[in-house]
């Protein structure tokens, strides 16, 4: 039998009328002759909520505890999905990742799979079962615990799912219809995107667009999986949505195309530290060792880089990270410098910037993207305050407060709105 693996995202799966809605597209598949494997989100807000209670019981919570609270809501929709199916006269089951078994690391609240043995759905499918409904987001450890995936993390047991069962397609359905120039709530001139490459998408994905977990984007690119992403809100068919594929399926050939933002960002500078060798590893050695995800990165030039005469020459050092780590940042420094392994005068913190980002294959081969891109932000007075590049983005951190004018003035100045 022909297999597909259908993705429900939160608001898909919101509340009854929109799970009953959702296994409506379900039965079209399975009326169509396919044998389903449907992954499914908490209902939306649920995961919210669990993690707050979580972080309202314990701070510093048992991280294995944290994964057996917020993995429950995706249990939830997961059966309330097979009855819903059962009541349409579908055959279905639902799975929990421990029962598959979705085997993970344990790394708790950010597993990586390490496999998913096929026996048992098979089984099930040999029996008559057309439709598996698996909880998205969780699986099992060596140690017999249950993990998450980190957050948006279904869309990565979607794509795994479609991996390991050779499915046709992994389709993503979501409160969008596809995958924008940029996020269409920024910016009404956002246009979707028939075909977007791997690489972009991850690219996007890891820069802050949400509508794939960036780790589904990697798993699709490695197994080539046909990814899809599109609506569960309206009717759609086998060309709807946008394609995730190899760079050489795309027609549209734009050198930007796409613009990513990333709300909850901080920067911390160390004011006044040591210009020798061994210091940025005396200060990003602990940040590690805390789990603090540290992105970009700047040391300005001190005396030292104009000559070597300055045997005592100073410098500073300043990161970026996501806010909900700059309490562990923050004290990881002030215990390296109490334990004397590093030394600076002053922390200083500013948890109210935002990173944003323009994205596109064709940045490998054309020159001035960066100097349409600053002076765009220059039109706008947004002032820079870091910036980084790779071969197909450049991303900069900004003052939150305008990271929407700074979105929706780069979408214009690389004219997103406009087909290639
Ligand atoms: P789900 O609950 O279905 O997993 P998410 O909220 O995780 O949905 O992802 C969908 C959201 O991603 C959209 O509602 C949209 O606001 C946001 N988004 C951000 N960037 C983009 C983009 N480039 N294209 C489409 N959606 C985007
Ligand atoms: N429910 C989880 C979350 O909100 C996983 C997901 O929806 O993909 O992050
Ligand atoms: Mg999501």
């Amino acid at each position: 039998m022909p297999l597909l693996v259908m993705k429900f995202g939160g608001t898909s799966v919101a509340d009854l009328a929109r799970i009953k809605n959702a296994a409506g597209k379900v039965r079209r598949e399975v009326e169509r002759g396919y044998d389903v494997i449907v992954i499914v989100s908490a209902m939306s807000g649920k995961t919210n909520e669990l993690v707050g209670w979580v972080e309202q019981t314990s701070p510093l919570f048992d991280a294995r505890e944290y994964d057996a609270v917020v993995s429950s809501g995706e249990n939830v929709t997961a059966g309330l999905m097979a009855l819903t199916l059962q009541e349409m006269g579908v055959p279905a089951r639902s799975w929990q990742g421990w029962q598959v078994p979705i085997n993970t690391t344990s790394a708790h609240s950010a597993a990586r799979f390490v496999s998913i043995p096929r026996d048992n759905l098979d089984a099930k499918f040999a029996e008559g079962m057309k439709v598996a409904v698996v909880a998205g987001f969780q699986g099992l450890s060596p140690e017999g615990r249950i993990t998450t995936l980190g957050r948006g993390g279904s869309d990565t047991t979607a794509v795994a799912f479609a991996a390991a069962f050779n499915a046709e397609r992994c389709d993503i359905y979501t409160d969008v219809d596809g995958v924008y120039t940029t996020d269409p709530r920024i910016s009404s001139k956002a246009r979707k995107l028939n075909k977007i490459a791997f690489e972009e998408m991850l690219e996007l994905a890891s820069l802050g667009a949400k509508v794939l977990q960036t780790r589904s984007v990697e798993l699709a690119m490695r197994y080539n999986v046909r990814l899809r992403v599109l609506s569960s809100f309206e009717d759609t068919d086998e060309t709807s949505g946008t394609l995730v594929c190899g760079e050489d399926e795309i027609m549209e050939s734009k050198v930007v195309s796409g613009v990513a933002y990333s709300r909850d960002e901080a920067k911390i500078t160390l004011f006044t530290i040591e210009d020798r060798p061994g210091v940025a590893q005396a200060i990003f050695g602990p940040l590690s060792e805390a789990g603090v995800n540290v992105d970009m990165i700047v040391q300005n030039i001190s005396e030292k880089d104009y000559d070597d005469s300055h045997p005592g020459a100073v410098t500073d050092m300043t990161f970026s990270c996501p806010i909900n780590q700059v309490a562990r940042a923050k004290k990881a420094l002030e215990d390296a410098k109490a334990a004397d392994l590093i030394k600076y005068d002053e922390l200083i913190i500013d948890t109210e910037v935002a990173k944003v980002s323009v994205v596109g294959i064709g940045m490998r081969s054309h020159a001035g993207v960066a100097a349409t891109m600053f002076k765009a932000l220059a039109a706008e007075n947004v002032n820079i305050k870091v910036i980084s590049t790779s071969e197909i983005k450049i991303s900069v951190l900004i003052d939150r407060k305008y990271m929407e004018l700074a979105v929706q003035a780069l979408h214009d100045a690389f004219e997103l709105e406009k087909v290639a």
